[in-house]
């Protein structure tokens, strides 16, 4: 398929963050890759946006399945030939639901959070080579910022759990890493704090939206490349320490 628009593929993109950041790169003339682990939900999502006159496809993805990686690259490279950006959102918080951590958490969380990212950032990579403009976002948190966390223990301690942490400190090391080494392949890379937003992970206490909360990951998806803010961990436009 030929088509002038950039190809944007967002995981976990069936609610949440993902969907809300799948429709507004689809608003501004990307051609989304909806990626959802449950086919149906991916399906119900895509239609949804689609009927809002943006080009949005669904894709079955698993990020910790290699079989759908292996799927959806295959489905990338045969569709379009290149991709654009890369939106590692996909993310999960299993031990925020009352019963504290544990060995089998921490290894699960870490291999949804930090593990898939970087597996899916390599599978891409070639694909990522044919673009022009070629960016990796991976959906970080302030609660994995050691720099943060340690400045504001008092007012995040109770936010703090060892799996989701650890796994964003590791996500915000990965995009150093790959920042830095990927430049002279012309791909960027970076962390993205979307804020405190209300989604079925971030619960009805958080104080943003959807909408706002998208917009850290849809900005540096869409700024000038000069201005990008390679290898670094930012919130709204402002950089966050590691
Ligand atoms: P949601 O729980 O609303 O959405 C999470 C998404 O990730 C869902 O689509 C979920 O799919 C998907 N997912 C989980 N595991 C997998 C998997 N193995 N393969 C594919 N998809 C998977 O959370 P948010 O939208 O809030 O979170 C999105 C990202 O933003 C996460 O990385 C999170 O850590 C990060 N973040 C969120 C904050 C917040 O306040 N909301 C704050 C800081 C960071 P399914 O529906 O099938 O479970």
């Amino acid at each position: 398929m030929t088509t002038t628009k950039k190809i944007a593929l967002v995981t976990g993109a069936n609610k949440g963050l993902g969907k809300e950041i799948s429709r507004q790169l689809g608003q501004q003339g990307y051609y989304v890759l909806l990626a959802a682990r449950d086919e149906s939900l991916g399906k119900q999502a895509a239609d949804e946006l689609r009927a809002t006159g943006m080009e949005v496809a669904p894709i079955k993805l698993d990020v910790t399945n290699p079989d759908h990686i292996a799927s959806a690259v295959h489905f990338v490279t045969t569709t379009f030939g290149r991709l654009d950006l890369l939106v590692n959102n996909a993310g999960i918080a299993l031990e925020w639901d009352g019963s504290g951590t544990s060995v089998e958490k921490i290894r699960k969380t870490l291999e949804v959070n930090v593990i898939a990212p970087y597996a899916l950032t390599e599978a891409f990579m070639p694909l990522l080579e044919k673009s022009a403009d070629a960016r990796v976002i991976h959906q970080s948190s302030m609660l994995g910022s050691i720099g943060e966390v340690e400045k504001s223990w008092p007012h995040v301690k109770n936010f703090v759990s060892p799996g989701y942490s650890m796994s964003k400190a590791a996500l915000n090391m990965l995009s150093l890493i790959q920042g830095n080494n990927f430049g002279a392949k012309g791909v960027l890379v970076a962390a993205a704090h979307p804020g405190w937003v209300k989604t079925d992970l971030g619960s009805d206490a958080a104080p943003m939206e959807v909408g706002d909360g998208a917009k850290t990951v849809v900005n540096l998806a869409t700024m000038p490349r000069e201005t990008f803010p390679n290898a670094t961990l930012s919130h709204m436009g402002a950089r966050l320490p590691w």
